[in-house]
């Protein structure tokens, strides 16, 4: 049986130019190409999630404008019957500069994600007791907490990746199975000073409330993953990194694939990092996975 996923989020027009260093303010650079792609936490985790073979379904919002979204989904195998579309705004849309070390910067125009209301969830949010569903935070927090509550309801697994950053209500954090914060958003949970180095993260990670599992995810250094007090440190394969935007929504989406499909919370991590580290090697929020060569790096 295909592990079932399904996504409440954020789904954006992504337009990417590469430069040779980020601009400073007040200054105009020469970029390379425009690449225009789709993008949005929800749905770039949705598509890794589809890719990496999970029946996935997306809930989210576009405006009137977005018709190419929604067939950019579909074509990505990406369930779209609770994707509604919105009046009077535009759909989201995202603008990110890649420099020559792989780094980004990010500016999101939310548009359509932050009307997405509670009453737009479907009935059902998923298939059965068996599915996961993954949620970030780039779409209304009563919308998260609503979904949150839905499929705990629905005895499903609820991940929340923290991304960005703001405050998280209590009510949510009961409704919680596992929370996939980076380092940044990982101190930003705990209202702490930034980590400095692996350690650091470690001593956050054992001060997550004790019913949650949880990971953090160190880009290069791979992951550290918490189930029942344990902490392991995952590495991530040696690869060249050629665009790492995005490559924490390949994580999130392979992680819902990996616990749908039944795997351990810290076996599912060690699959969740080798997915992301392949990611990376591609350009684009959502090149990964391209061909079954892929799949097959990445194995059972
Ligand atoms: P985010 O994009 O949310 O900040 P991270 O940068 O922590 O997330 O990266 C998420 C995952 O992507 C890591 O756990 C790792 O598996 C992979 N990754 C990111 N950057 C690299 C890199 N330079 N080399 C190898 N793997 C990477």
């Amino acid at each position: 049986m295909r592990p079932q996923v399904t996504v409440v989020g954020s789904v954006n027009r992504d337009a990417t130019v590469a430069v040779s260093q980020f601009p400073r303010p007040g200054e105009t650079l020469l970029g390379g190409d425009l690449a225009q792609t789709l993008g949005g936490k929800g749905a770039n985790q949705a598509v890794a999630a589809a890719r990496l073979g999970a029946v996935t379904c997306f809930v989210g919002a576009i405006g009137v404008d977005g018709a190419d979204v929604r067939s950019e989904l579909v074509e990505a195998e990406v369930g779209v019957s609770g994707l509604v579309t919105l009046e009077d705004v535009p759909t989201g849309a995202a603008f990110i500069l890649v420099d020559d070390a792989a780094e980004n910067m990010i500016v999101v125009s939310p548009g359509a994600n932050a009307r997405l209301a509670p009453a737009h969830l479907p009935a059902a949010l998923l298939d059965g007791p068996g599915g996961v569903l993954l949620l970030q935070q780039e779409v209304p927090t009563d919308v998260v907490t609503e979904a949150a509550r839905r499929a705990k309801d629905e005895g499903g697994t609820v991940v929340l990746n923290p991304a960005p950053s703001r405050p998280i209500a209590l009510d949510l954090l009961d409704a919680v199975d596992v929370l996939v914060p980076n380092q940044h958003e990982l101190a930003a949970l705990l209202d702490a000073p930034e980590p400095e180095g692996i350690e650091d993260c470690r001593a956050l990670l054992a001060r997550l409330p004790e019913h949650i599992e949880a990971c953090v995810t160190l880009g290069a250094d791979g992951a550290l993953a918490r189930s029942d007090a344990e902490i392991v440190h995952i590495q991530a394969p040696r690869v060249t990194a050629v665009d790492t935007v995005g490559s924490g929504d390949t994580f999130c989406g392979a992680l819902g694939v990996a616990l749908g499909n039944g795997a351990s919370f810290t076996d599912s991590v060690a699959w969740a990092v080798h997915a992301a580290s392949i990611a990376v090697g591609y350009r684009g929020a959502q090149g990964a996975f391209r061909g079954d060569d892929d799949l097959a790096r990445l194995g059972p």
